[in-house]
């Protein structure tokens, strides 16, 4: 139980109207400055960025683009193609450029890919990122398959691969880690769920936070869009948002079968990059810049877990096992996501994602992301006070009882 006063009480209405009209997704920083004055918005925990990763794209646009005058360019001129920019990728990723498929943000490579691609079943695991099943069209069926609380939200490799086998889906995706608990699941288990399943048509896997994950100790990036070559039923998914930290961007990538590519931009999707995207794609593919980058990766994974293993150290929450840049918090002890979310905004300027909405969960939950090392900090101290708020609460509550 966490106490506001009669002033705190209107904002936490606000708020609730904010999220109402944002659906499924969080209403956007700039939403809340805008229609939440009173409310000092000190640190964003809710968007899953790196924000050193932001940093490094601010220096190379300023001292390329804004301080050369390039900026005209970039606004006054067509971007490339789609299949041009792929083709910058080609080399980079060491994909063909024909297997390649630019999106205005991953989000539109999901609705083309869904639209298009998927026709009878779709099979996809909850908790998960709400536009896999949004975006189903009408007629196609969407069968859930539960992450297990018991198994901390981790697939089960085998109960997974026997699940898809008896229900026979046409389109599969796994989020690898996964949104909004961060579980990971090794490139040889869904290399093997991919030998298993060959018989399903699109295997979409979402990499989205490929980058915070790492399998031996050089953090060393893992992908698989490799696979496509061999396997061409496997689509793997890229938004640059989060690992690049620009989402304001609208940048993402596919890699799936030629014929999928050709189909979709047979249809459209032309132009469907901009200057900005355009010029981030170059600079991603430059090897001063990924050098750099690696470097900033690196240093925010490591602090990332860091705060991940100080939050495990806090009472009355339960962090669940992540290999993103955010942890999945379970509230104990009677305490309310809604209102637990309200008062880190309100007393502390913190905004966090409650996880009340997404299905596939059960119990309190916030999603918390982990920002730069100050930040991670105050939040730290933050949400300390506020368990310990709920504590004193409960205890005055039960000696007046
Ligand atoms: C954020 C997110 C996306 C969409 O990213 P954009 O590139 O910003 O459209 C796709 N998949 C997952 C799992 C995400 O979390």
């Amino acid at each position: 139980m966490i106490k506001f006063t009669s002033d705190e009480l209107k904002v936490v209405k606000k708020i609730e109207v904010l999220k109402n009209e944002a659906g499924s997704h969080s209403p956007s920083f700039f939403t809340f400055k805008q229609k939440l004055p009173e409310v000092d918005i000190k640190v964003d925990a809710c968007f899953l960025s790196n924000p050193y990763a932001t940093d490094l794209f601010i220096e190379y646009f300023n001292k390329e683009i804004l301080h050369t005058g390039n900026i005209r360019d970039l606004l006054e001129s067509y971007p490339s193609q789609n299949g041009v920019i792929a083709e910058i990728l080609a080399d980079f990723l060491k994909i063909d450029s024909g297997n390649i498929f630019i999106g205005n943000g991953a989000i539109e490579i999901i609705q083309a890919v869904i639209h298009n691609f998927t026709k009878r079943k779709i099979i996809i695991t909850i908790p998960t990122f709400s536009s896999y099943y949004e975006y189903v069209k009408d007629g196609v069926e969407v069968v859930y398959y539960n992450l297990s609380k018991n198994n901390n939200y981790n697939l089960d490799v085998e109960e997974y691969i026997a699940f898809v086998k008896q229900n026979k889906p046409d389109t599969i995706v796994l989020i690898n880690p996964n949104n909004p608990n961060g579980g990971y699941t090794k490139a040889a288990d869904v290399q093997r769920i991919i030998e298993e399943l060959s018989f399903v048509d699109n295997i979409i896997i979402d990499e989205s936070f490929i980058h915070f994950a790492y399998e031996s100790e050089s953090y060393q990036l893992v992908s698989l869009s490799h696979l496509v070559k061999e396997h061409p039923n496997v689509i793997v998914l890229k938004s640059m948002s989060k690992d690049f930290g620009i989402a304001g961007v609208r940048a993402g990538y596919g890699v799936m079968r030629k014929e999928y590519v050709d189909l979709l931009l047979k249809n459209g999707y032309l132009w469907n990059s901009n200057g900005f995207a355009e010029y981030f794609f170059r600079l991603y593919t430059r090897a001063d810049f990924a050098l750099r980058y690696d470097k900033v990766r690196v240093k925010y994974i490591v602090e990332t877990l860091e705060f991940i293993q100080e939050l495990r150290q806090l009472p009355n929450i339960k962090v669940y096992p992540s290999m993103a840049n955010f942890v999945l918090i379970e509230l104990l002890e009677g305490i309310k996501s809604t209102e637990f979310v309200a008062k880190l905004l309100i007393s502390y300027g913190i905004y966090v994602r409650t996880c009340d909405d997404k299905i596939g969960l059960k119990g309190q939950f916030i999603r918390l992301a982990s920002r730069s090392k100050d930040e991670n900090d105050y939040v730290i101290q933050s949400i300390k006070a506020c368990i310990q708020m709920n504590d004193v609460l409960k205890l005055v509550n039960e000696t007046v009882v």
